[in-house]
C-alpha cells in the first residue's frame, strides 16, 4: 500500500505496491528500472519534501515529467524516482497572454487548454509529450519557425533546487537560473510551473503530403529547394516511414504545418510542394492548432522499444539523401523511421549565448528513430541505427540536440551545450554543487 512521508503529503510507492509499476513505466519500452521508491507529488511542497527524501537517500534521483525521453532519464535503477505526472494543472490567463501548467501536463492538455481561448504557443509534435522535459531542453516544435524555441516563449518557472529552496526564475530574477533552465535541462532543479507566451492562434494549414519511396530522390531534393527560403510561418520536417495504413508501403512523408493568417496565402505559400509530382497521400488542410499536433502521435505508441540517434547535418546534400535512401529501404522494423527537421525563422534569431540551447543556426537536423515491438530484434534495430549514423558521419556536425540523445550518447554532452557549457558548469557548482540532478544530459560541477 502507498504510505505518506511526514511531515508533507507525498505519496510514496514502493516496489509491490499498487501503482508502482504503472509509475515507474515510461514511454520508451527498453526502459525497465525499478526505484528503490516513487515520490508521487501534486505540488511544489511535495516536490521540496522529495528532493529532501533524495538528498536523505544519498543515491540516484531521476526526475520525471510526461516520461517520453528515450534515453530513460525519467527512471532510476535503486534510487529516488521524483514524479511530476500528477502536476497537470493548467491556467490561461487570456489577458497577459499567458498560460502557467505544472510540469506534468503534456502538450495535448496545454494545447487544448490554451486554444480554448484561441492562444498557442511552439510545443512537441507528438501530444503526449511532457510540456517540462521537452521545453527544459530545448523544444523544437511547428510554431519554432514563427515564435521560436519552446524555452522561447518561456517567461518564468518555479524551481526547487537540490537545496530544498523554491526560486522563481526569469528575466527579472534569479537570471542566471533563467537562462541555465532554458536548455540546460534538469542539471539546476525541478520546475514545478512553468509560465508561457502564447499568441493568438485558431485554424492552421497543416496535415501530411506523401510520395512513394521510389521518388524519394526527387522528393527530399523538393523538400531542400523549398526549405531555402521557407517563410517563418510554416513548419515542415521530411520523413521516410511506412504508410500508416498497414500496407507496408515505404513513402516519403512530409508534415507541415502553416500558422499565417491568410488561408489563401497559406495555400500559395505551400503550392510548390503540392505541384511536386503526385502524391499518394494529400491531407493538408484548414485544422485547428491541438489537432496537427497529433497526426504523428500513431506512430509513436507508449511501451514500444525506442532507440533514437540524431546531430545536426553541416548540409542536406545528395550524398546524405542517397545514404538515408538507401539505408531505409533496408530498415529492419516497419515502426522505424528518419526525420529531416528544418530549422529556421524565429528560432534561430536568437544569439548563441542568449540562452542555454546554443544551436540557433538554420539548416537541418537528422533523426534516426529505431523503434520495434518484439525484444528479440533489439540487436537488429539498434544495428541499424548505429550503421546509419556511422554512414552519415561525414555530413554531421558537432553539435547535438539534447533531447534527442540516447542513453550511449552521453559522451556527447559538451556538443549538446557547446559554447555555453563552461558557463553552465559554474552554475552547476552554485545550484547543485554535489550534482544530485545528475540523471540527466548531465553537466559535472566538477568539470
Ligand atoms: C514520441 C516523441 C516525440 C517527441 N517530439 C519532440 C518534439 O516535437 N520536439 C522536441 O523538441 N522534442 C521531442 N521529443 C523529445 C522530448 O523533448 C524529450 O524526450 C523530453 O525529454 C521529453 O520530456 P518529458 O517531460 O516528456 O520527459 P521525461 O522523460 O519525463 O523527462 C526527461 C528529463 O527532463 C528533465 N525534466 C523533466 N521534467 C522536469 C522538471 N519539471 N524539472 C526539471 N527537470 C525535468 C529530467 O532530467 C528528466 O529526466 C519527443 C520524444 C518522443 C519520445
Amino acid at each position: 500500500m502507498p504510505v505518506s512521508h511526514d511531515p508533507g503529503m507525498t505519496t510514496l510507492l514502493k516496489p509491490g505496491d499498487a501503482g508502482y509499476d504503472d509509475a515507474r513505466r515510461i514511454h520508451n519500452g527498453m526502459i525497465d528500472k525499478h526505484p528503490a521508491v516513487i515520490a508521487r507529488c501534486t505540488s511544489t511542497a511535495d516536490v521540496v519534501d522529495a528532493v529532501r527524501l533524495g538528498r536523505e537517500a544519498g543515491g540516484e534521483v531521476a526526475v520525471r515529467g510526461g516520461g517520453h525521453n528515450v534515453a530513460g532519464k525519467a527512471v532510476t535503477e535503486g534510487g529516488v524516482m521524483i514524479d511530476l505526472a500528477p502536476m497537470r494543472d493548467i491556467i490561461v490567463d487570456p489577458a497577459t497572454r499567458t498560460v502557467r501548467a505544472q510540469p506534468g501536463v503534456t502538450w495535448a492538455e496545454f494545447n487544448d487548454a490554451a486554444a480554448a481561448h484561441g492562444l498557442a504557443t511552439t510545443g512537441g509534435q507528438v501530444s503526449s509529450t511532457g510540456i517540462a522535459g521537452l521545453t527544459l531542453g530545448g523544444g523544437f516544435g511547428w510554431l519554432m519557425g514563427k515564435h521560436g524555441l519552446a524555452i522561447d516563449n518561456l517567461v518564468s518557472a518555479d524551481v526547487v533546487t537540490a537545496a530544498g529552496d523554491v526560486l522563481t526564475a526569469s528575466d527579472t530574477g534569479n537570471e542566471d537560473l533563467f537562462w541555465a533552465i532554458r536548455g540546460g535541462g534538469g542539471n539546476f532543479g525541478i520546475a514545478t510551473s512553468l509560465e508561457f507566451r502564447v499568441h493568438p492562434l485558431d485554424t492552421v494549414l497543416g496535415g501530411i503530403l506523401a510520395h512513394p519511396l521510389a521518388a524519394g530522390a526527387g522528393v527530399i531534393d523538393a523538400f531542400r529547394r523549398f526549405t531555402a527560403d521557407a517563410p517563418d510561418d510554416l513548419g515542415i520536417a521530411c520523413g521516410l516511414v511506412h504508410a500508416p495504413d498497414g500496407s507496408g508501403n515505404k513513402i516519403i512523408a512530409l508534415p507541415l504545418c502553416h500558422a499565417g493568417d491568410d488561408p489563401q496565402r497559406a495555400g500559395a505559400d505551400i503550392k510548390a510542394l503540392r505541384d511536386f509530382g503526385p502524391p499518394v497521400l494529400d491531407a493538408v488542410e484548414v485544422m485547428p492548432y491541438p489537432v496537427v499536433n497529433t497526426l504523428l502521435d500513431g506512430g509513436f505508441p507508449k511501451g514500444a522499444l525506442n532507440y533514437w540517434k540524431s546531430a545536426f547535418l553541416t548540409d542536406l546534400s545528395d550524398d546524405v539523401i542517397a545514404t538515408v535512401l538507401d539505408a531505409y529501404a533496408q530498415v529492419p522494423s516497419p515502426m522505424s523511421a528518419i526525420i529531416i527537421e528544418h530549422l529556421h525563422g524565429q528560432a534561430t534569431r536568437v544569439a548563441p549565448t542568449a540562452t542555454a540551447y546554443p544551436w540557433r543556426g538554420t539548416g537541418y537536423s537528422v533523426l534516426v528513430i529505431a523503434q520495434w515491438a518484439d525484444p528479440a530484434d533489439t540487436q537488429t534495430n539498434v544495428a541499424w541505427a548505429q550503421a546509419l549514423m556511422q554512414q552519415l558521419r561525414p555530413h554531421l556536425s558537432e553539435r547535438r540536440y539534447m533531447n534527442y540523445m540516447s542513453a550511449d550518447d552521453a559522451g556527447f554532452v559538451r556538443e549538446a551545450y557547446g559554447p555555453n557549457y563552461h558557463r553552465l558548469v559554474e552554475l552547476k557548482r552554485r545550484y547543485d554543487p554535489t550534482n544530485m540532478f545528475r540523471l540527466n544530459q548531465n553537466i559535472d560541477p566538477k568539470d
